[in-house]
C-alpha cells in the first residue's frame, strides 16, 4: 500500500524556487533516505510533508488521505529533529509521553506506550532522568522514543545524527536499521551524509537545486547513476571525471579520445554517441589501478600525495595532461583508491589505468 504520494510539488519562498516539480511515491515500511548537497532543499521537502511548511502548489497524501491543506498533528506523522526538542524540566518518561498526554490519552495507554519505546530503545533504566543528564545517544534515543509512542504512520528525520560524534553515529545506524526492521513503519529520513544514507536506506532520493535527480536502491544508483550529478554525488572518495570527445562511431560502440593524446573504445553504450559529441568519462576510484599495465586506458603520473587510512590507501596522482574536472582531489589530479596498505614516495612516477567496461560515460 502507498503510505506518501507527492504529486507535483512546488515550493516558492518569494522570488525562490525551493522544490520544483517533485512526484515520489513512497510504499508503507520503506526506509526512504533524501540525501543532497547543502540548499537542495531536502529539510524544505521534509517539513512539507510534515505540515511545517505549506506547498505553494501540488498535493500530499498520507495513508490515502489528502493532507495537503492539514496542519502537522493531524497527519499522523511524528517527526525527529537534529535538535532533539526535548522539555529540559520534564523527565524521560515525561519526553516520551507527551505527545500522547496532549492527544488526553488514558494514563494506562500512556504507560504502556512508553514502556514498550524504553524497551526498543534500551532506555528502562534512564526514565526517571532529566535530560540534561543523559548523553547525546541517549538524548536522541528519547526523541526517537517520543515519536514511537505515539505510533505514527510515518516517522521523518531531519538529521538525527548530526550532532553525534562518529562512534556513536555509526552505532546509532545500526539501531536505527533495527527500529524500522521491528516496526515495519514507514520512516523518511533527510541527511547529508551518503555513508548513513547508503547503509539504512531501502531507497535514495538524490536531490539537487530543488530537483529530484534520481530515485532508487543505494546500490542501483552506485552502480547506475542516471547523470554527472548523481555520479558524483554518491562515493567517496568522489568519482574522478575525464572530459573527452568522441572521434568514431560503430553501433553502441564509441572511441573518446582525451587530451594528450589518450583514447578508449566504449562497447554496449545505453544510447548510440554521435560522433564530435562532447562526453565525460567518469572512473570510481576503487576502479583506478597503479601499474596500469595491461588496462584498456592508461597513462603516466605522478603521485602527489598520499594517505594510509588503515585498510586502504588513497592515492593522489597528477596525470599532466590528461584533466580531470570535479574531483576531490582538484582539478588534473586523479583520486586512487586502493584496498591494502602500499607506500608511494610523493613525486614518483607511476603508471595507472582503467578497463572501459569499469568506467561510466
Ligand atoms: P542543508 O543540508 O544545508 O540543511 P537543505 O537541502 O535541507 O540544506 P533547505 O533547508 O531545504 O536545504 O533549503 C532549500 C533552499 O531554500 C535554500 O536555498 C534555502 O536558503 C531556502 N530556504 C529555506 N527556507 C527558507 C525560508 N523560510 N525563506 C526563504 N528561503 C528559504
Amino acid at each position: 500500500m502507498t503510505s506518501v504520494e507527492i504529486h507535483d510539488v512546488q515550493k516558492h519562498y518569494g522570488g525562490f524556487h525551493a522544490l520544483k516539480d517533485i512526484n515520489l511515491s513512497i510504499e508503507e515500511g520503506e526506509f526512504v533516505v533524501m540525501v543532497g548537497p547543502s540548499g537542495c532543499g531536502k529539510s524544505t521537502l521534509l517539513k512539507t510533508i510534515a505540515g511545517l511548511e505549506t506547498v505553494t502548489s501540488g498535493k500530499m497524501r498520507i495513508s490515502g488521505r489528502d493532507v495537503t491543506r492539514l496542519e502537522p498533528g493531524d497527519r499522523g506523522i511524528a517527526m525527529v529533529f537534529q535538535s532533539y526538542a526535548l522539555y529540559p524540566h520534564m523527565t524521560v518518561r515525561e519526553n516520551m509521553g507527551f505527545g500522547l498526554r496532549m492527544a488526553k490519552r488514558p494514563k494506562a495507554e500512556i504507560d504502556a506506550a512508553v514502556t514498550r519505546a524504553a524497551n526498543i530503545l534500551r532506555l528502562e533504566e534512564q526514565l526517571e532522568k532529566r535530560p540534561k543528564q543523559l548523553s547525546g545517544g541517549q538524548r536522541q534515543r528519547v526523541a526517537i522514543g517520543r515519536a514511537i509512542t505515539r505510533s505514527p504512520d510515518v516517522f521523518l528525520f531531519d538529521e538525527p545524527l548530526s550532532n553525534l560524534d562518529a562512534a556513536l553515529r555509526t552505532q546509532m545506524r545500526v539501531e536505527l536499521s533495527t527500529l524500522h526492521a521491528e516496526l515495519g513503519a514507514t520512516m523518511i529520513y533527510v541527511t547529508h551524509d551518503q555513508v548513513e544514507a547508503m547503509t539504512m536506506a531501502s531507497r535514495i532520493v538524490v536531490l539537487n537545486r530543488g530537483r529530484i535527480e534520481q530515485v532508487g536502491a543505494p546500490l542501483e544508483l552506485y552502480n547506475n547513476p542516471a547523470n554527472l550529478f548523481v555520479a558524483g554525488f554518491l562515493g567517496a572518495p568522489r568519482m574522478n571525471f575525464v572530459a573527452g570527445k568522441v572521434v568514431e562511431t560503430s553501433g553502441r560502440s564509441a572511441r573518446v579520445a582525451c587530451a594528450g593524446g589518450h583514447g578508449v573504445t566504449f562497447d554496449e553504450l545505453a544510447e548510440p554517441a554521435t560522433r564530435g559529441d562532447t562526453v565525460t568519462i567518469g572512473i570510481r576510484p576503487e576502479k583506478l589501478r597503479i601499474d596500469g599495465a595491461g588496462s584498456d586506458f592508461k597513462f603516466a603520473g605522478q603521485v602527489r600525495l598520499t594517505e594510509y587510512l588503515g585498510r586502504e590507501t588513497i592515492v593522489y596522482v597528477d596525470a599532466g595532461d590528461l584533466v580531470t574536472t570535479g574531483s576531490d582531489s582538484g582539478t588534473g589530479v586523479f583520486t586512487v583508491q586502493i584496498g591494502d596498505i602500499r607506500p608511494f614516495q610523493t613525486a614518483a612516477s607511476v603508471s595507472i589505468g582503467f578497463d572501459a567496461r569499469e568506467a561510466y560515460l
